[in-house]
């Protein structure tokens, strides 16, 4: 007797352990570890993760078998289901969120979804029909409705492609057909098919002759105006024929000239030779790259990967967000061509599928990709890179809350590989465990070409605005007038899309707010709306105030889309490029705006923080930052190290080729250390100084911080049982811990939930992890009246 062991779709802790379920006679052998199927539960059926296959079961009553299969092979592999328990325990969460957090998007599957297989399935009963470039014949394969159903549901999931072209007997016809003799009355009974229902199958033909020795994808036909019935006449009369293949797309849009690896500079040779050691000798040791924007480090890792390679193994790079991806991957495309996949969110749920096959398959050996491509399916790992290790996007803020360096560091364990976090601004983290020799400290201390750092300015915007109204200050609008003479190019960072940030009655101080949350509106000019940026309300823009019937509404607070207007106002002769999530939601559109901006297309790209990253501009010569206080503001203990990174950063895109480099930082807090230490790139003082907050202040490194988050719709209800969970820690925890709060969060209302929380500092304390399950196993229960708690291991913020 085999029984598979299940992690089933239901989000509970309860389902944190297996359920048994028997391997029908017919699919012993078929089932293994990875895979994922379908199951009975209760009086439905769900789908579920099989972690094992054992010949026994501790369960007392009688088993029920699995309905059916969902995959055919495993799509987690042994790693990776160790991985997802760590990660389970680790990050309070649940198994069958972390296995489901594993797989890219396109192959996630609801719980009421239908399934794309079953025991009758059409895979199971003609697997040959899968195996690329069979003619389907439905007549002659006599498929059911259900399985062509099914093929059609299997494309569009993305997972097999259609093609279709002219079959060879039928063409002499058809060809004939089109090419005008239609009208003649032949007597050929297909075509009198085609005339009764002519319009879509000329269009089809005339698509199909015209290109005789192509084939076609089901969508190029739809969209150039082919109909369903007209390819369903075709394929019933025979004279179409069908082709399915597992496709695989290119999402690499452009094909990159291969480069050679440099000659290294002394400093980045000896982190490639201590790298390659490491790699060479299977240790899992983690190394900080700390470098300067420009001193080389992309060449360190390159040559690195290079090194894992060559001892046949993998490697796995990490990169923020989308905002670095195109320029990064394009050089690491040079160097190591077909090897790379990408993982990131600019591709379709399809192509980031084919990505996942070519890297689950062995046929992509290097991986560059965002956040979740940690749980890249690479076999044999020899390097792991987290470039801008420092970037909050490595926190995942919703369930499973993991940090991408944890992940990568057990991996790496598991490999026996090493792991390089660079950054030009380490988190403190990661600088106090390099200080303590936990992580080996590798420093690139010089720009590559030795050229200065930009010179950077700070400009107290509180004298600025006593003496006029507007954004820019008379020093940046000199500067960036005095570029746009020299047609040298300038990037101005605002980090608040939008238009302007709420709107305000003069007459009574009314302020539109959201209905579902305690968060005033923000205009946006392109939509014509006031939204909501926490549950995406929307409402029209009110010409009189709602409350007093004033005409006085005035706009406060510019944001990137005003930002914009301004500035073509006042140089209306200069190209400007806004990037924003606003601007960047269309598929491509963040590259094309790059793109444009790199063609020097464009004089001016202004925009949130999504440009302050890794962009490397060669003609930008003039960087502005025009509310450099927006982190500071925020009551949270890392705003500083944020504020420094940022302005750090941004100056970082100033000057890289062979111009010296300006930036203009208007600030109404010129006295505060982060900003006064991003003007010289100090990261040794301000290190030092931040250390010295945190010790003081009992915060990370010095303090290990759980964020416990609670909501529920009653805000007494929500307060009294986080006053309830406060008193059983206190009970439970020894004095060491800190328990702060529960406090209403910043903003407490959100979609019309009321949001506590509590944050417990610790150093060392065994009782932590008992009392936080004990916690969600209450709340499990429903013990907590309806609380929903979350637990944040390691928030990034305490807001
Ligand atoms: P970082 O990743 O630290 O910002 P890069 O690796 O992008 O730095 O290097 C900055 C520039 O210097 C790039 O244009 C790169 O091609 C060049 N470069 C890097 N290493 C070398 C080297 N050893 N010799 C010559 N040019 C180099
Ligand atoms: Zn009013
Ligand atoms: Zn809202």
């Amino acid at each position: 007797m085999q029984i598979a062991q299940v992690i089933v779709d239901i989000p509970t802790r309860q389902t944190n352990n297996p359920y048994s379920y028997l391997i029908p006679d017919y699919l012993v052998d078929q089932v293994v570890p990875g895979m994922r199927v379908e199951v009975p539960f209760g009086n439905r059926k769900i789908t579920g993760f099989v972690v094992a296959i054992v010949n026994n079961s501790d369960f007392a009553g009688k088993l029920k078998p699995i309905s059916s299969l969902i995959d055919f092979s495993p799509v987690i592999n042994e790693e990776l289901l160790q991985l997802s328990s760590w990660m389970a325990d680790e990050t309070y969460s649940f198994k069958i969120s972390c296995l489901q957090t594993m797989l890219p998007g396109g192959m996630r599957i609801k719980n009421k979804k239908r399934l794309i297989a079953n025991d009758d399935s059409v895979v199971n009963q003609h697997p040959e029909i899968f195996d690329g470039n069979h003619e389907i014949d439905y007549n002659r394969q006599k498929l059911t409705d259900k399985s062509i159903a099914q093929i059609i549901r299997l494309q569009k999931e993305g997972k097999i492609q259609v093609e279709y072209n002219l079959t060879h007997h039928a063409k002499p016809i058809m060809m004939k057909a089109y090419q005008g003799q239609l009208d003649q009355g032949q007597a050929d009974s297909q075509l009198a098919v085609v005339r009764k229902n002519a319009k879509g199958q000329l269009k089809l033909l005339s698509i199909l002759s015209a290109h005789p020795h192509e084939t076609f994808l089901r969508n190029q036909l739809i969209t150039q105006g082919v109909t369903e019935s007209a390819i369903k006449t075709g394929e019933k009369n025979g004279w179409l024929k069908q082709t399915l293949k597992r496709h695989i797309r290119n999402p690499f849009l452009r094909s990159v000239a291969h480069t050679n690896p440099l000659t290294l500079q002394p400093d980045q040779k000896q982190a490639v030779t201590r790298i390659n050691q490491a790699i060479s000798g299977k240790q899992d040791q983690v190394f900080l790259l700390e470098g300067v924007t420009g001193s080389g480090k992309t060449e360190v890792y390159l040559q690195s990967i290079a090194h894992a390679l060559e001892t046949g193994r993998t490697a796995l790079m990490l990169v923020p967000e989308i905002t670095l991806t195109p320029q990064i991957v394009g050089r690491i495309r040079s160097r190591f061509g077909n090897q790379v996949a990408m993982l990131h969110s600019a591709l379709s749920n399809g192509e980031r599928y084919d990505e996942w096959q070519r890297i689950n398959s062995g046929q992509a050996q290097v991986v560059v990709g965002v956040r979740s491509a940690v749980f890249a399916p690479l076999r044999n790992i020899g390097l792991i890179i987290i470039d801008e290790e420092h970037d909050s996007s490595y926190k995942q803020t919703d369930n499973p809350r993991y940090q991408t360096r944890d992940v990568a560091k057990w991996r790496a364990a598991y490999n026996h590989c090493p792991v390089v976090l660079g950054s030009a601004t380490p988190s403190l983290e990661s600088r106090a465990r390099a200080m303590k020799g936990v992580y080996k400290l590798l420093t690139l201390p010089h720009r590559i070409n030795r050229h200065a750092l930009p010179h950077v300015s700070i400009i107290d915007m509180k004298t600025e605005m006593a003496k006029h109204r507007s954004i820019l200050s008379n020093q940046l609008s000199n500067a960036i007038q005095d570029r746009l003479d020299k047609h040298e190019q300038i990037i101005l960072l605002l980090n608040r899309r939008g238009y302007s940030a709420f709107l305000m009655c003069r007459d009574c101080g009314y302020v539109p707010k959201c209905p579902n949350c305690d968060i005033s509106l923000t205009m946006h000019k392109n939509t014509h709306s006031l939204n909501c940026h926490y549950c995406g309300h929307k409402e029209p823009i009110p010409t009189v105030c709602p409350k007093c019937h004033s005409k006085r509404i005035r706009f406060f607070g510019v944001g990137s889309e005003q930002l914009e207007e301004q500035v073509k106002q006042l140089f209306p002769t200069a190209r400007v490029l806004r990037m924003d999530v606003d601007t960047t939601r269309k598929k491509g559109s963040h590259e094309a705006i790059i793109d444009k901006f790199g063609a020097h297309k464009a004089d001016i790209l202004l925009g949130t923080q999504m440009i302050a990253k890794g962009l490397d501009f060669p003609e930008v010569t003039l960087v502005g930052v025009l509310n450099a206080d927006s982190a500071l503001q925020f009551p949270d203990f890392r705003s500083s190290e944020r504020t420094f990174q940022l302005l750090t950063q941004v100056s970082g895109r100033s000057g890289r080729a062979d111009k010296q480099g300006e930036v203009v930082i208007q600030t109404f807090n010129p006295d505060h250390y982060a900003i006064q230490l991003a003007q010289t790139q100090d990261y040794e003082r301000f290190y030092a100084t931040e250390m010295r907050v945190r010790h003081d202040g009992k915060y990370p490194p010095y303090y290990f911080t759980v964020k416990l988050t609670g909501n529920s719709p009653s805000e007494n209800q929500t307060a009294s049982e986080m006053f309830d969970i406060l008193t059983y820690l206190k009970s439970h925890l020894s004095a060491q811990a800190i328990i702060l709060g529960p406090t209403p969060k910043a903003v407490t209302r959100i979609n019309n939930r009321y949001y506590y929380q509590i944050i417990i500092k610790y150093r060392k304390e065994p009782n932590l992890k008992p009392a936080l399950d004990e916690i969600l196993m209450q709340s499990q229960k429903k013990q907590r009246h309806g609380l929903q708690i979350a637990i944040d291991n390691e928030p990034l913020d305490f807001m």
